[in-house]
Protein backbone atom coordinates (compact mmCIF):
# COMPACT_ATOMS: atom_id res chain seq x y z
CA UNK A 1 0.00 0.00 0.00
CA UNK A 2 1.31 3.32 -0.89
CA UNK A 3 2.58 6.04 1.87
CA UNK A 4 0.25 8.24 0.78
CA UNK A 5 -3.31 6.66 1.64
CA UNK A 6 -2.73 7.78 5.29
CA UNK A 7 -2.80 11.52 4.48
CA UNK A 8 -5.90 11.41 2.11
CA UNK A 9 -9.41 12.09 3.29
CA UNK A 10 -11.99 10.44 1.43
CA UNK A 11 -15.53 11.61 1.93
CA UNK A 12 -18.35 9.35 0.98
CA UNK A 13 -20.83 10.31 -1.11
CA UNK A 14 -19.42 13.70 -2.40
CA UNK A 15 -20.33 15.80 -4.44
CA UNK A 16 -23.13 13.06 -5.86
CA UNK A 17 -24.48 9.69 -3.92
CA UNK A 18 -22.08 6.57 -4.77
CA UNK A 19 -18.56 9.03 -5.58
CA UNK A 20 -15.97 8.17 -2.83
CA UNK A 21 -14.48 11.58 -2.90
CA UNK A 22 -10.72 11.61 -2.43
CA UNK A 23 -9.87 14.68 -0.88
CA UNK A 24 -5.98 15.27 -1.27
CA UNK A 25 -5.96 18.96 0.50
CA UNK A 26 -5.29 16.95 3.67
CA UNK A 27 -2.02 15.57 1.68
CA UNK A 28 -1.16 19.39 0.12
CA UNK A 29 -1.45 21.06 4.20
CA UNK A 30 0.94 18.16 5.44
CA UNK A 31 4.40 19.62 6.45
CA UNK A 32 6.12 15.71 5.44
CA UNK A 33 3.86 14.08 3.31
CA UNK A 34 3.58 17.38 0.61
CA UNK A 35 6.99 17.57 0.27
CA UNK A 36 7.74 14.16 -0.04
CA UNK A 37 5.37 13.62 -2.68
CA UNK A 38 7.01 16.56 -4.91
CA UNK A 39 10.17 14.63 -4.76
CA UNK A 40 8.77 11.62 -5.28
CA UNK A 41 7.43 12.93 -8.48
CA UNK A 42 10.52 14.65 -9.34
CA UNK A 43 12.75 11.98 -8.50
CA UNK A 44 10.63 10.12 -11.30
CA UNK A 45 10.67 12.30 -13.74
CA UNK A 46 14.37 14.33 -13.61
CA UNK A 47 16.11 12.06 -16.18
CA UNK A 48 12.93 11.56 -18.52
CA UNK A 49 13.39 14.46 -21.10
CA UNK A 50 10.69 16.61 -19.62
CA UNK A 51 10.82 19.80 -21.64
CA UNK A 52 7.55 21.61 -19.79
CA UNK A 53 5.09 20.67 -16.99
CA UNK A 54 1.21 21.10 -17.84
CA UNK A 55 -1.03 21.13 -15.07
CA UNK A 56 -4.59 21.23 -14.92
CA UNK A 57 -6.26 23.37 -13.12
CA UNK A 58 -6.87 23.86 -9.90
CA UNK A 59 -4.81 21.03 -7.89
CA UNK A 60 -2.83 20.29 -10.50
CA UNK A 61 -1.70 23.76 -10.25
CA UNK A 62 -0.38 23.23 -7.00
CA UNK A 63 1.31 20.05 -7.70
CA UNK A 64 3.04 20.99 -11.07
CA UNK A 65 4.19 24.40 -10.15
CA UNK A 66 6.58 22.96 -7.41
CA UNK A 67 7.92 20.03 -9.40
CA UNK A 68 8.54 21.89 -12.68
CA UNK A 69 10.35 24.32 -10.33
CA UNK A 70 12.58 21.71 -8.57
CA UNK A 71 13.56 20.82 -12.23
CA UNK A 72 13.95 24.07 -13.52
CA UNK A 73 11.22 24.01 -16.21
CA UNK A 74 8.71 26.19 -17.57
CA UNK A 75 4.89 25.76 -16.28
CA UNK A 76 2.02 25.50 -18.83
CA UNK A 77 -1.66 26.72 -17.32
CA UNK A 78 -4.67 24.35 -18.49
CA UNK A 79 -7.73 26.32 -17.49
CA UNK A 80 -11.57 25.93 -17.19
CA UNK A 81 -12.99 28.26 -20.09
CA UNK A 82 -13.00 31.75 -20.23
CA UNK A 83 -10.53 31.89 -17.57
CA UNK A 84 -7.51 32.72 -19.76
CA UNK A 85 -6.97 35.73 -21.43
CA UNK A 86 -4.78 35.41 -24.80
CA UNK A 87 -5.98 33.13 -28.09
CA UNK A 88 -6.73 30.11 -26.92
CA UNK A 89 -7.35 26.39 -28.05
CA UNK A 90 -10.43 25.05 -26.30
CA UNK A 91 -11.80 20.73 -25.71
CA UNK A 92 -14.93 20.12 -24.16
CA UNK A 93 -14.61 17.19 -21.92
CA UNK A 94 -17.27 14.86 -19.36
CA UNK A 95 -16.00 14.62 -16.20
CA UNK A 96 -16.77 11.49 -13.94
CA UNK A 97 -19.66 14.01 -12.55
CA UNK A 98 -20.49 16.08 -15.31
CA UNK A 99 -19.35 18.26 -18.64
CA UNK A 100 -17.15 21.20 -18.78
CA UNK A 101 -13.91 22.79 -21.11
CA UNK A 102 -10.54 23.14 -20.44
CA UNK A 103 -8.51 25.71 -22.17
CA UNK A 104 -4.59 26.68 -23.43
CA UNK A 105 -3.02 29.47 -24.65
CA UNK A 106 -2.06 28.79 -28.56
CA UNK A 107 1.48 29.93 -28.23
CA UNK A 108 1.79 28.14 -24.48
CA UNK A 109 5.09 25.88 -26.16
CA UNK A 110 7.42 25.62 -28.52
CA UNK A 111 6.47 23.10 -31.54
CA UNK A 112 7.99 19.56 -30.51
CA UNK A 113 8.33 20.12 -26.80
CA UNK A 114 7.64 17.05 -24.47
CA UNK A 115 5.21 17.75 -22.01
CA UNK A 116 4.17 16.16 -18.65
CA UNK A 117 0.88 16.40 -17.58
CA UNK A 118 0.13 16.74 -14.21
CA UNK A 119 -3.48 16.79 -12.08
CA UNK A 120 -4.44 15.36 -8.27
CA UNK A 121 -6.45 12.15 -9.74
CA UNK A 122 -7.65 10.13 -13.02
CA UNK A 123 -10.97 8.60 -13.04
CA UNK A 124 -12.14 8.03 -16.43
CA UNK A 125 -9.51 10.22 -18.13
CA UNK A 126 -11.65 12.97 -19.66
CA UNK A 127 -9.97 15.65 -18.24
CA UNK A 128 -6.82 14.17 -18.62
CA UNK A 129 -7.27 13.34 -22.62
CA UNK A 130 -9.01 16.68 -23.24
CA UNK A 131 -5.33 18.20 -22.28
CA UNK A 132 -3.57 15.60 -24.43
CA UNK A 133 -5.42 16.84 -27.13
CA UNK A 134 -4.52 21.04 -26.46
CA UNK A 135 -1.05 20.17 -26.02
CA UNK A 136 -1.23 18.22 -29.02
CA UNK A 137 -3.03 21.05 -31.09
CA UNK A 138 -0.51 23.70 -29.62
CA UNK A 139 2.60 21.41 -31.45
CA UNK A 140 3.36 19.38 -28.31
CA UNK A 141 4.18 15.77 -27.91
CA UNK A 142 2.74 14.72 -24.67
CA UNK A 143 5.15 11.85 -23.45
CA UNK A 144 4.26 11.56 -19.07
CA UNK A 145 0.81 12.10 -17.46
CA UNK A 146 1.14 11.82 -13.45
CA UNK A 147 -1.17 11.59 -10.77
CA UNK A 148 -1.84 11.67 -6.61
CA UNK A 149 -4.06 9.27 -7.41
CA UNK A 150 -5.44 6.48 -9.81
CA UNK A 151 -8.64 4.57 -9.86
CA UNK A 152 -7.38 1.77 -12.25
CA UNK A 153 -11.39 0.27 -12.58
CA UNK A 154 -12.59 3.58 -14.71
CA UNK A 155 -9.87 3.31 -17.06
CA UNK A 156 -8.65 6.80 -17.44
CA UNK A 157 -4.92 5.65 -17.21
CA UNK A 158 -5.68 2.83 -19.73
CA UNK A 159 -6.91 5.03 -21.89
CA UNK A 160 -4.01 7.82 -21.61
CA UNK A 161 -1.41 4.80 -22.66
CA UNK A 162 -3.19 3.71 -25.43
CA UNK A 163 -2.76 7.05 -26.13
CA UNK A 164 1.07 6.37 -26.32
CA UNK A 165 1.50 8.61 -23.04
CA UNK A 166 3.44 7.04 -19.75
CA UNK A 167 1.20 7.70 -16.63
CA UNK A 168 2.88 7.37 -13.04
CA UNK A 169 0.43 7.48 -9.99
CA UNK A 170 1.87 7.84 -6.40
CA UNK A 171 -1.27 5.58 -4.90
CA UNK A 172 -4.05 3.63 -6.79
CA UNK A 173 -7.96 3.05 -4.86
CA UNK A 174 -10.21 0.66 -6.20
CA UNK A 175 -14.09 1.34 -7.14
CA UNK A 176 -15.69 4.84 -7.87
P1 LIG B 1 -11.80 12.20 -14.97
O1 LIG B 1 -11.87 13.25 -16.03
O2 LIG B 1 -13.01 11.31 -14.92
O3 LIG B 1 -10.52 11.39 -15.07
O4 LIG B 1 -11.80 12.96 -13.56
C1 LIG B 1 -10.66 13.57 -13.07
C2 LIG B 1 -10.92 14.94 -12.51
O5 LIG B 1 -12.09 14.98 -11.69
C3 LIG B 1 -9.77 15.36 -11.63
O6 LIG B 1 -9.45 16.71 -11.94
C4 LIG B 1 -10.25 15.20 -10.21
O7 LIG B 1 -9.91 16.32 -9.45
C5 LIG B 1 -11.77 15.06 -10.30
N1 LIG B 1 -12.27 13.80 -9.69
C6 LIG B 1 -12.91 12.80 -10.35
N2 LIG B 1 -13.25 11.81 -9.53
C7 LIG B 1 -12.83 12.17 -8.30
C8 LIG B 1 -12.88 11.54 -7.00
N3 LIG B 1 -13.44 10.33 -6.81
N4 LIG B 1 -12.31 12.20 -5.96
C9 LIG B 1 -11.73 13.42 -6.16
N5 LIG B 1 -11.66 14.06 -7.33
C10 LIG B 1 -12.20 13.45 -8.40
Amino acid sequence: MSWLKEYVRTIPNYPHEGIMFRDVTTVFQDDVAYPKMINQLVDFYKDKGIDKIAGIEARGFILGGAIAHTLGIGFITIRKKGKLPHATYSEDYTLEYGQDALEIHQDALNEGDNILIVDDLIATGGTAIAALKLITKAGGKVTDACFIIDLPELKGSKLLKEQGCAVYSVAEYEGL
